[in-house]
């Protein structure tokens, strides 16, 4: 019988890297890579794969997500945040919610509810109520990164072949209160279903959301592998302007990644050599092919 393979693949954002910022988007999202690898190898679940990596990289102030945060014109923190399960379609996703400290598990709470998505006040009550971890605001807004795209996602494949995909961010820098990005909308900022891929995108949240990008990655693969998909749909910004990064899986466990942005974090493995990989661009990539 054949090894059953898992492979799992995160993004730290698309965005402009400063060189001092290097170091410290490389070790979080490895970190985070190391924490969903070791469910995953160990026959766990990629749902749980991808909350747990995206909750590593929420504590990691180095990330527009969780504790790094931006703000909005009011100086406040608002964080958006989805999961999606492609074995049964199920999305649970938070939008604009305040004071809890792992969005993504909120998003995850909320998977097998019948909502898809629940926004501000709602939402902070939904997490309230089921006892999401909250954090005050002000520790919130204290350290809030400085500005860019740096949303995180995550995407994993697991040994019983299911396919998983979930997001978290703290938006675009200087929004207005209640803007909603692309993060927790399934079929643009993410998407998963077992018999395709899973897909997850980091970027100008606007541009993504009117090129539907997750929907069309998801569309190529029925035709097309990965590489080919994720560029595909990357080049529909040309129509409407922005910067973006994708990353995305199909049901073998083959990997796609783009970007138009300067930099775009990625950290990768996959059960075939289980070596942990880190990339700030893809040209980098083909370098250490
Ligand atoms: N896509 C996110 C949004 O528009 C921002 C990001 O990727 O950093 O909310």
């Amino acid at each position: 019988m054949e090894a059953a393979i898992w492979a799992l693949v995160l993004h730290g954002g698309a965005k402009e890297i400063a060189p001092e910022k290097e170091q410290a988007n490389r070790a979080g999202c490895l970190d985070a890579l190391a924490a969903g690898a070791a469910l995953l190898r160990s026959g766990g679940s990629a749902l749980d794969a991808v909350e747990a990596a995206i909750r590593v990289l929420e504590d990691d102030p180095t990330f527009n997500a969780g504790r790094g945060s931006v703000r909005n014109t009011d100086g406040e923190v608002e964080m958006d945040a989805a999961i999606m399960d492609g074995a049964t379609l199920d999305v649970g996703g938070v939008a604009a919610i305040r004071e809890v400290r792992h969005p993504i598990s909120v998003a995850r709470l909320m998977l097998r509810e019948t909502p898809t998505l629940l926004v501000a006040e709602g939402a902070r009550r939904f997490a309230a109520a089921h006892g999401a971890e909250t954090w005050d605001p002000a520790h919130l807004a204290e350290s809030a990164g400085e500005s860019g795209h740096d949303t995180v996602g995550c995407i994993a494949l697991d040994m019983r072949g299911n396919l998983a995909a979930g997001t978290s961010t703290g938006g675009l820098e200087g929004s207005l209160p209640g803007r909603v990005g692309d993060s927790p909308l399934p079929g643009c900022g993410l998407y998963a279903e077992n018999a395709l891929g899973a897909v997850a995108f980091s970027g100008d949240g606007e541009s993504i959301t009117r090129g539907m990008l997750a929907a069309r990655v998801m569309q190529s693969l029925e035709a097309q592998p990965p590489q080919a998909a994720i560029e595909a749909a990357l080049a529909r910004l040309g129509r409407t302007g922005g910067e973006a990064g994708g990353i995305v899986l199909d049901r073998a466990g083959r990997i796609g990644w783009a970007h138009n942005s300067t930099h775009f974090a990625v950290a990768m493995v996959t059960s075939e050599d289980e070596m942990l990989r880190a990339y700030l661009r893809k040209d980098e990539e083909a370098a250490h092919a």
